[in-house]
């Protein structure tokens, strides 16, 4: 199967998905509040976090239940609280205040995995890197392009068999493309524009 004619038909019916925010740290912030929660939600708490933070300093200087409260709508709320707090402490007390462009540098970042850290990479800084979310993960393995169990494994494998051009662009197109045609559950392969290429298209549709 041809990834480009892959994701040009996908091109065709999906608008990317955008990150609201332009300021490396707000997307990196974000990042991190999104991992394992909902788009919407991760959204609208973060909108919520930057109009009573608005910049690194405020959160740094931030009372933990405080930030708790505004989390509170997502996964791990208590978790996240401390850990963009402690980014934010160390962006100013490192990097004066900005976000580190090396993947090794943003790892060493409390809640930073190779997902997030590609995300801010190639979303600021314009490098080249695939970020594997569970959308990614999960379309990837159902058109056949990899064969993995893990996000970490999908990655490698995109690396070697995906054109260098179209690293970027992967994780924004298909986000959008896993959460309205190839859903987690009941995909709608009746309207999807990959139907009669996809080893996983509903059998309904081979008859
Ligand atoms: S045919 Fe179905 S399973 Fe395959 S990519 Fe499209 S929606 Fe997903």
């Amino acid at each position: 199967m041809d990834i480009d004619e892959i994701i040009e038909r996908i091109e065709k019916v999906i608008e990317p998905h955008r990150i609201p925010f332009r300021e490396p740290w707000k997307v990196l912030i974000s990042t991190v509040l999104s991992q394992r929660a909902k788009d919407e939600t991760t959204g609208m708490v973060s909108e919520n976090l930057f109009r009573r933070y608005p910049d690194l300093r405020s959160i740094a200087e931030a009372k933990l239940d405080d930030l708790e409260d505004i989390l509170r709508p997502i996964g791990f709320y208590r978790e996240k609280a401390r850990r963009i707090r402690e980014i934010a402490r160390i962006l100013l007390k490192n990097y004066g205040g900005n976000v580190p462009d090396s993947k090794e540098l943003l790892m060493n970042l409390p809640g930073v995995g190779t997902k997030t850290a590609n995300i801010v990479l190639s979303v600021c800084f314009d490098q080249d890197y695939i970020a594997v979310d569970t959308h990614v993960h999960r379309i990837t393995n159902r058109l056949g392009l990899v064969k993995t169990k893990t996000p970490e494994q999908t990655e490698k494998e995109l690396m070697n068999i995906v054109d260098r051009k179209h690293w970027k662009k992967l994780n924004s197109l298909l986000v959008e493309f896993g959460k309205n045609i190839c859903t987690p559950l009941r995909p709608k392969c009746v309207i999807c524009p990959l139907n009669d290429i996809c080893p996983s298209a509903s059998l309904s549709l081979k008859k």
